[in-house]
């Protein structure tokens, strides 16, 4: 049987992704044989377990919030999830495929076809004008010139972020906000199942932080699972779904009581509005 909580439609579907007591050990120092911290004695090398065995399962639609204090755990998980690192030990399922066992390369295929990526510090490249940034994810994957199909797609993303007029502008000429756009248009153009968001808001001011998290919203409304990664209550409480995280371990997991206030609501408003009418 299938957990309600994390089948929200309830219909049995399949998790899309399938995490299984991962752990994530980072060993820094080069022990006796010298380097950064050769200064500080032989075999002076500091391990930090920053997942010690986590287990979670993510469906497709969801929109999840992963909370915790500094330090936590949260990037790690994330990077994980996003093919941006791998785990020490443990399993990672990405549909049936059992990406920890992928080479670079293939790895790097699964990442830029089925995940998008929004960083807090955006990431964009200085150099490259709005539509280049939000076209890289294409260039990365070696096509050489781009399809008329592919440009077109950018364009469209552009508008849809808001920012068709602005396709020839750098990154210093925008605002935060509208830099974080970019890179929302950018985690969008090879039409990923999900996009992970790390602290995506943190740099953003309260109203413009509210914007991206409207946009999140409507990407979910239209399919796309969201894991995001924030500290943040009001942020978090976007998300359907909450876990939080304490010292590399998951200590809690539910739905976000929030959101079905809020739910309630809106549904309430649209009842009134039809009476209304
Ligand atoms: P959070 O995102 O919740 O703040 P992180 O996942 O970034 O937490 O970090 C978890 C723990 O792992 C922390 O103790 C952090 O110092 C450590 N850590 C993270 N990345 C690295 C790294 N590349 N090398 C060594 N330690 C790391
Ligand atoms: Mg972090």
């Amino acid at each position: 049987m299938l957990d309600a909580r994390l089948d929200p439609a309830g219909n049995g579907a399949k998790p899309l992704v399938s995490i299984i007591d991962v752990r994530k050990t980072y060993v820094m120092g080069h022990g006796p044989s010298g380097g950064l911290f050769r200064r500080r004695g032989p075999s002076q090398t500091v391990t930090v377990h920053a997942l010690r065995g986590v287990s979670v399962d993510f469906y497709p639609g969801e929109y999840v919030a992963i909370m915790g204090a500094s330090g936590s755990g949260k990037s790690t998980m994330l990077n994980l999830l996003g093919c941006l690192d791998r785990p020490s030990s443990g399993q990672y399922f990405l549909g049936d495929r059992d990406v920890a066992r992928l080479d670079d390369d293939e790895l790097s295929d699964v990442r830029s076809r089925y995940l998008g990526f929004i960083f807090q510090s955006y990431n964009l490249i200085q150099q490259y004008t709005v539509l280049e940034n939000i076209q890289l994810p294409l260039t990365y994957q070696g096509h050489g010139e781009l399809s008329p199909e592919a440009v077109e797609r950018s364009i469209e993303l552009a508008g849809m972020v808001g920012l068709g007029d602005r396709l020839d502008h750098r990154p210093t000429q925008l605002s935060g906000g509208q830099q974080q756009r970019v890179a929302i248009a950018r985690s969008l153009i090879n039409d990923p199942y999900i996009i992970l968001a790390d602290e995506a808001t943190g740099n953003l001011d309260t109203k413009t932080s509210y914007e991206i998290m409207d946009m999140l919203e409507r990407l979910n409304d239209a399919g796309k699972t969201i894991i995001m990664v924030t500290h943040e209550d009001d942020i978090a409480e976007h998300a359907k779904r909450v876990i939080r995280m304490r010292d590399g371990l998951i200590v809690s997991d539910g739905p976000s009581p929030r959101r079905r206030i809020l739910a309630h609501a809106r549904a309430a408003e649209k009842a009134a509005a039809a009476v209304e009418s």
